[in-house]
């Protein structure tokens, strides 16, 4: 193993912005996800153009959101992802971005207040936008060799985000997982359902890896921490699959103290439980 190294840009949640990341090989470089705007975009290509890095560099998006997909364009290389992320970036690619447009795709459903908020906190008007699409598309997923490192992308779902791809670094034991832990945004209330949730989480956990990187945490996670994470997740799930809408029992028949992210948590769950039963 030789010339590994990791080039990180830290989330930012005022805006939503995502981890940006470079790995790094010896003959070339890839580049984990597009960030929220051409801005983000530059502020990386900036600080990795500071280091000697391989020309030869590759950009993989983990899913369409916006946050993840609107600096393509700006990174200007080959670029890939899943056909599905592929499919919803072009639907993006001629909406319009104003305030205006904005108000009435969440007066119709087909963007939310969340994601609102975050671009017009990131890019303010007139929000001309250049968008571009991932160009080299694949179904299960897709392995490349940088130089003496391996990034193995994966097709893994989820409620999140039913594109997602984790990105393993095979030699550095790496995980990157994009959001495809997180809640279902786009569907009324944010949830979660075990039906979901838990085949992933085991498939996450399936990873011979050390580190497991989510691209809105500010520090990566050993796995001991990630596997208590999802522990905790997977309780709360299958207690409120068992008990139903009825919280104080839920939080007595808990096996440990409850904390902050319990509560919240189990609201998703809950509310995933009148989504889909
Ligand atoms: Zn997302």
């Amino acid at each position: 193993m030789g010339g590994f190294q990791l080039v990180e840009l830290p989330p930012v949640e005022k805006t939503d912005r995502p981890i940006l990341a470079a790995i790094v090989g010896s003959e070339s470089v890839l580049i984990i996800d597009s960030g929220n705007s051409k801005n983000h975009a530059r502020e990386f290509l900036n600080e990795i153009d500071k280091l000697s890095l391989p020309k030869r560099r590759y950009l993989v998006i983990t899913h369409w959101h916006w946050d993840h997909v609107f600096g393509i364009a700006e990174m200007d290389m080959p670029t890939f992802a899943h056909i599905e992320t592929k499919i919803e970036v072009e639907k993006m690619l001629h909406l319009d971005w104003s305030d205006k447009a904005l108000e009435e795709r969440v007066e119709n459903g087909t963007e939310i207040v969340f994601c609102k908020e975050k671009i017009q906190e990131e890019l303010k008007e007139p929000r001309i936008l250049n968008l571009k699409a991932p160009d080299i598309t694949y179904e299960d997923g897709v392995i490349i060799d940088l130089g003496n490192i391996t990034c193995k992308i994966d097709h893994v779902g989820g409620e999140h985000s039913i594109d997602s791809s984790v990105v393993q670094i095979i030699e550095d034991r790496i995980l990157f997982i994009g959001d495809c832990l997180f809640v279902d945004l786009y569907h009324g209330d944010w949830s979660y359902s075990t039906e979901s949730l838990i085949p992933l989480i085991e498939k996450l956990l399936s990873y011979d890896v050390d580190y497991y990187v989510l691209s809105h945490a500010d520090r990566p996670f050993p796995k001991k921490e990630f596997i208590k994470i999802t522990n905790m997740l997977k309780e709360i799930g299958l207690l409120a699959d068992k008990i139903g809408d009825d919280k104080e029992s839920i939080m007595k028949q808990l096996s440990r103290p409850i904390v902050d992210e319990d509560i919240q948590n189990l609201d998703y769950f809950l509310a995933g439980l009148r989504k889909y039963k």
